[in-house]
């Protein structure tokens, strides 16, 4: 699908004129970070501690929930009920001083160029993610300059639904000042893209790991790129569009 005919539809489904985003609400992990692998990884061996049997790819299919969710998740399927509060905040924390300990991430190749491209076409970059890992959450500044201060940052802390809800991109949006219907989401993964599409944002699908293209059309998305360079080659364009008017 082209970038004109994915914004038609867009505007056509929502009853539009025209469409000028002004924020694009961008996922953290697998999106802005190859970090996936290790977030699998990480729950996959604080699980395991627990004695509790779980498939390390499964991980991946939760992708994008808050981390209580998917504790909750494999509680409900070993023990019948959730974890309370406090064991929730705990184990979540076992999960974040394993991930730590591992080798560090680095940015997903072309991540970099596409939230430069955003900003050099005046759209504002807000971080919209499910995750609470300091350990990532504290590169941001140094791996994408002026891109997502303080002010500009949804976290696992700050909603009480995770995706696929829409709260986190909907925060997103009240942060930087828009509406949705000049908002861009962008996201790696099919609840991401579920929870963009709910929120009325144009939402783009990336895929950046085993998920294929399908589930993120699937999940909604309005147009879904093959990797992180195919978007951020593609943002002068898809702006273009964006500002065109039927
Ligand atoms: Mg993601």
């Amino acid at each position: 699908m082209t970038e004109q005919k994915a914004v038609m539809n867009y505007m056509a489904r929502n009853e539009l004129m025209s469409f000028a985003p002004s924020a694009a609400l961008i996922d953290m992990d697998g999106t802005l970070y190859d970090s996936m692998g290790h977030h699998a990884d990480a729950w996959y061996r604080m699980i395991s501690e627990l004695g509790i049997k779980c498939d390390r790819d499964e991980f991946f299919m939760y992708e994008g929930r808050t981390g209580v969710d998917t504790i909750n998740i494999i509680f409900r399927r070993a023990y019948g009920h959730d974890a309370s509060p406090e064991q929730a905040k705990e184990l979540y924390r076992r999960k974040t001083v394993l991930f730590s300990e591992m080798p560090p991430v680095e940015p997903m190749k072309g991540a970099q160029r596409m939230v430069k491209a955003l900003l050099d076409n005046r759209v504002s970059t807000v971080l919209v993610t499910g995750s609470g890992q300091n350990t990532l959450l504290n590169r941001l500044d140094t791996d994408y300059p002026g891109a997502f201060p303080a002010g500009m940052r949804v976290t696992g802390h700050d909603v009480s639904q995770g995706k696929p809800h829409p709260e986190p991109f909907l925060k997103g949006m009240r942060l930087a000042g828009v509406h949705p219907e000049n908002s861009i989401a962008i996201d790696n993964a099919p609840l991401g893209v579920m929870a963009g599409a709910a929120s009325g944002a144009f939402t783009i699908g990336v895929t950046t790991g085993p998920i294929p293209e399908k589930a993120l059309w699937d999940a909604g998305a309005d147009i879904v790129y093959p990797s992180m360079d195919a978007l951020a080659d593609k943002i002068g364009s898809l702006v273009n569009s964006f500002n065109m008017s039927i």
